[in-house]
């Protein structure tokens, strides 16, 4: 049998594995504030091989008793992704060993793979933990009638899994949301947009969520927005606030599109800021 092992932190007493769900597709077209071809040419520098492919992370955190899901990939939805489920038992986990998943939007590419094949919950065990805006947002009828034809089957998918999981959600406004791990709002992705930070021993790393699609891109030129965010002026502030942050305190983050080395460092450049993957 081959083994694959994927990328893992210990932060104190948690040890954070970075599983990948495989990739999705998304146009450098679907950037504002940079011309297509300086993305291409910023991607070919960091020698991405599929310029307009984004990988997609989902994160284990193992530890203090408890096995915590952050985010569950795209599960097939689109075509994307769908790696989640084989990829968890490369790592010795059940489905049903993760009884909590935190999750940082509800993106398709971050809840697809939070239901299984034949429509039923796929972590029967777990606990749904959410940012109260965020559930709130998917579920307004006037939202749902606003929206455009993808973004309705967007908030199709977010309802289905909200559903699925309602007996065991919970929603949260700012804190704590279990031992070690809080929650910071990450405004403009979405309207609940959360990073969590877990803590422990004195050491610490923050999971980002969607504060990049295109690593390279967007944090070298922090104001490159892409057309997934709700409101990009405010994602884009969001970004330069939390780069800014991060490479300050020289902290350990991850990101759900950081890439499959999963984890990294940040550093203030002349201009814009670079990436350090740590392994
Ligand atoms: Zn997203
Ligand atoms: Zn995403």
């Amino acid at each position: 049998m081959s083994t694959i092992t994927f990328p893992s932190q210990q932060i104190g007493d948690y040890t954070v594995t970075a599983i990948s769900d495989g990739y999705l597709t998304a146009s450098l077209e679907f950037l504002s504030n940079i011309d297509p071809a300086d993305a291409a040419r910023i991607q070919n520098d960091a020698g991405v091989k599929e310029p307009s492919s984004v990988h997609i992370n989902c994160y284990v955190v193992r530890g203090g008793g408890r096995t915590v899901l952050i985010d569950g990939g795209a599960g097939g939805i689109k075509q994307w992704g769908d790696r989640l489920r084989t990829n968890l038992p490369l790592v010795g986990i059940d489905p049903f060993e993760i009884d909590t998943i935190l999750l940082t939007h509800a993106h398709p590419d971050h809840v697809g793979g939070l239901m299984d094949a034949s429509g039923e919950i796929g972590f029967p065990n777990a606990e749904l933990v959410a940012h109260q805006r965020e559930v709130a947002f998917w579920q307004d009828d006037g939202n749902l009638s606003r929206a455009n034809e993808r973004a309705r089957g967007n908030f199709l998918i977010a309802r289905r899994v909200f559903a699925g999981y309602r007996a065991k959600l919970r929603t949260f406004e700012s804190g704590d949301v279990l031992p070690g791990i809080s929650a910071m709002p990450f405004p403009g992705h979405t309207d609940g947009h959360t990073g969590y930070r877990v803590e422990s021993n004195d050491q610490s790393l923050l999971v980002w969520g969607d504060i990049v699609h295109f690593p390279h891109i967007q944090i070298a030129y922090p104001e490159v927005s892409i057309a997934f965010d709700q409101a990009p002026a405010v994602a884009a502030a969001t970004r330069s606030k939390i780069l800014d942050l991060v490479s300050s305190e020289k902290l350990l983050i991850a990101g759900m599109h950081l890439g499959e080395l999963g984890f990294a460092r940040i550093k203030r450049r002349d201009s814009g800021y670079g990436i350090l993957y740590e392994s």
